[in-house]
């Protein structure tokens, strides 16, 4: 079992994409409600007085969009200066970055992902859920503006979906070879909107659900070849390169394979909830209530440091325990993915 030392803190609920994994339009979004989420102070009190003391070092600021959040660049310069922060990241679809990236750098953001699974601008429509035909320009602006200011490597995330994306997994990757551009692909996981994806057969885009991490390496290995490689990631990716390219193509395959035993991190709702596992609901807690309510941080640290405990127990109840059909209840987008 991992040391967990690393907190995943999702900033908002809210989205301007609708990506069809994940927030599709017609799906039942209850939003939290603005004053239910966690405040810039509540947040940084959590990581001086509980995270922080607990041995947490690293943070990555997600969502739903992060960079929605109108004080996102004070809360990365805040949350930077802190002096057992070893690790600030961020996960964002990139739409407002290239007016953002350089003030997030200066603030302190060590690294960024930024998801892109297509690299043709009608297939990112149809993904994300807008009419709109600029949107990938906008997206791919971002992703240039954070190259440009410093982000150095830069992480870039594609779900790929079988039938809509999946005849892009060699350009995608390709994109790894000039540049230090890390690749992460992701299996697609049939997580929140259980009224979507009760009918399992529903998730069964061109017959199948997601497309297994071997399948999409070996794409990749019949045009270029692939090594492991020697640069490794935080996370539950497993990293390996096209010979010769100056970035790495990292794969998460939450379906294929359970990387349960290498996690080393916990999740922060937008309104507050500390979950353990992505998979199952068991253990959280709801921090936000209890700093409300005025309950004293020693207290909740003892709460946190409980859960921190039991999560070995917690992580291997996962998989079909998210509820009667297997199907979890909460989205990516509001768990923090
Ligand atoms: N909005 C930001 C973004 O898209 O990068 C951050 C939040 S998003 C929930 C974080 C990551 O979760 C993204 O890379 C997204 O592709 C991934 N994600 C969302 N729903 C998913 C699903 N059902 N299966 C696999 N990955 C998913
Ligand atoms: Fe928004 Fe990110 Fe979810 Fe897409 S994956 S809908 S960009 S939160």
């Amino acid at each position: 079992m991992n040391r967990v030392d690393y907190l995943r803190i999702s900033l908002i609920d809210r989205c301007n994409f609708r990506c069809q994994y994940c927030m599709p339009e017609g799906a039942e979004l209850d939003y939290i409600l603005r004053q239910e989420l966690l405040t810039h102070e509540e947040i940084i009190t959590l990581l001086e007085e509980v995270f922080i003391p607990l041995g947490f070092s690293k943070f990555r600021l997600t969502g739903g969009e992060p960079l929605l959040r109108p004080d996102i660049v004070d809360l990365v310069k805040d949350i930077a200066s802190l002096t057992a922060t070893e690790d600030l990241s961020m996960t964002t679809n990139g739409f407002l970055l290239s007016s953002l990236a350089e003030n997030l750098y200066k603030a302190g953001l060590n690294r960024i992902n930024i998801s892109l699974d297509s690299l043709n601008p009608d297939t990112f429509k149809t993904i994300i859920g807008h009419k709109k035909a600029d949107l990938w320009q906008q997206t791919w602006l971002g992703i240039q503006a954070a190259y440009k200011v410093g982000f150095n490597p830069l992480k870039l995330n594609v779900v790929v979906i079988p039938g809509v994306n999946e005849s892009e997994i060699e350009a995608l990757a390709e994109l790894s070879i000039d540049k230090n551009w890390h690749i992460r692909f992701i299996e697609f996981m049939p997580i929140g909107n259980p009224e979507l994806f009760s009918d399992l057969e529903e998730i069964r885009f061109a017959g199948r659900a997601w497309v297994p991490s071997e399948e999409i390496r070996e794409k990749i290995r019949q045009k270029w070849g692939l090594v492991e490689s020697n640069i490794k990631g935080n996370g539950p990716a497993d990293v390996f390169k096209i010979p010769g390219a100056k970035g790495t193509l990292g794969f998460i395959s939450q379906m294929s394979e359970c990387f349960c035993d290498r996690c080393n991190r916990m999740r922060l709702s937008a309104d507050g909830w500390l979950r353990p596992c992505l998979l199952n609901e068991t253990g959280q807690i709801d921090l936000k209530t209890l700093l409300r309510n005025k309950i004293k941080t020693t207290e909740i640290k003892e709460k946190v440091a409980h859960l921190l405990n039991i999560k070995p127990e917690i992580n291997y109840k996962q998989r079909d325990s998210g509820n009667d059909t297997g199907i979890y209840n909460r989205t990516m987008s509001q768990i923090g993915g």
